[in-house]
């Protein structure tokens, strides 16, 4: 079988050796299949034991903070950042930076929040990160989102507030380093650059928990009640889980976060490069803005869309064609994308600038 270059923005791809290491473990990890052992075995208990310390690892966390794997995907940790956060002020500040940054304010109104957008780049379709706002102290936490999956754009440096930071990282988790001390929640879907669907992963400030002033926090909801548990109050989704963990392994063996930032950095440079050098193609985002994750671009002349997208598939490509917010193309490049695969594309457009001249 003849590689497949998986640019797909999510579920997203994983190293080959963690998806050998899962199937096998499908079959037989200690005897059972790890689909059917309990959750309270000793062999599932280290496995949410090793996933919790290896992200402690990979990001640095000082002492302080828990973490936390959880299901209900980042779309859940929408209401629940806002439930646990809920303080005396009732008011919450969000920075609506795209289409997932808007559904999280949606839930956190569905909270009770009385929500201000200290800024947003909507009225430019989200094609870039505003920048010079102010955080007033008047709010119980400020919330963003670093990577912008949908519109391709990346808060390059992740502003210091006087207020509780809240940040949604799940499409650049662990893409890059990041001084988690400087965040009260970091929350990440775990399809988009750790695991399979099933987790989300939240790393606490333990001071925030308990705190809340959410009348009656239904239990799954609450932080708490997930951190005195240790991430066990119920199943927890145990396969997304154990390839995380995984995953995590293989990302400490190879480097850690800065060896997988520097891999990451070099493929953004590799398609940008091309995007801006090549006739008939062009970003669609703010230069210094631009995702390491998530590449958005577009033909200037869409009719030859129909040529273009025959020629990549041709070369195995897949997971190319934009969201439709958008439009063109998206190029997700998470950790496990090799930087062969960018350059499988980048041949591919040069060869179709060649064909065009
Ligand atoms: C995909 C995504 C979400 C939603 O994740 P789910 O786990 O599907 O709910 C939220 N935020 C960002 C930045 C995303 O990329």
């Amino acid at each position: 079988m003849s590689k497949i270059h998986n640019f797909g923005a999510g579920p997203c791809i994983l190293p080959q050796e963690v998806f050998q290491e899962a199937s096998k473990a499908v079959l037989d990890f200690n005897g059972l299949s790890i689909l059917e052992i309990s959750h309270r075995s000793d062999d599932f208990i280290k496995v949410m034991e090793e996933a919790r310390e290896n992200i402690k690892k990979a990001l640095n966390v000082p002492a302080g903070y828990t973490v936390l794997y959880l299901q209900g995907g980042a779309s859940l940790a929408f209401l629940i950042v806002a439930m646990n956060m809920m303080r005396g002020t009732k008011k919450a500040a969000y920075l609506n930076t795209g289409a997932w940054a808007t559904a999280a304010i949606k839930e956190a109104k569905n909270a009770g929040m009385a929500v201000t957008e200290v800024a947003s780049s909507k009225d430019k379709n989200f094609n870039n990160i505003p920048k010079g706002f102010e955080v007033g102290t008047d709010f119980d936490y400020f919330h963003s989102t670093s990577n912008n999956t949908i519109f391709g754009t990346q808060i390059k440096n992740l502003p210091k507030v006087p207020v509780p930071h809240i940040c949604d990282m799940s499409s650049d988790f662990l893409s890059r380093t990041i001084n988690v001390a400087d965040f009260d929640i970091i929350y990440a879907g775990a399809q988009k650059n750790l695991g399979p669907a099933g987790a989300c992963v939240y790393i606490v400030k333990e001071e925030i928990l308990g705190k809340s002033t959410y009348a009656n926090i239904p239990s799954y909801l609450n932080l708490d009640v997930h951190q005195k548990k240790e991430s066990m109050f119920n199943t927890p989704p145990v396969f997304s889980v154990y390839v995380s963990m995984l995953n995590l392994r293989h990302l400490l063996k190879n480097g850690g976060v800065s060896a997988a930032e520097k891999r990451n950095q070099a493929k953004a440079d590799l398609l940008y490069g091309e995007i801006d050098s090549n006739p008939l193609f062009v970003g669609t985002t703010a230069v210094e803005d631009r995702s390491n994750m998530n590449a958005t671009f577009i033909l200037k002349n869409a009719e030859l869309e129909k040529e273009f997208n025959g020629m990549w598939k041709a070369a195995n490509i897949e997971g190319l064609k934009g969201h439709r917010d958008v439009g063109g193309y998206r190029a997700s490049m998470y950790n496990a994308l090799e930087i062969d695969s960018v350059q499988v594309l980048v041949d591919v457009m040069r060869e179709f600038a060649k064909k065009k001249a």
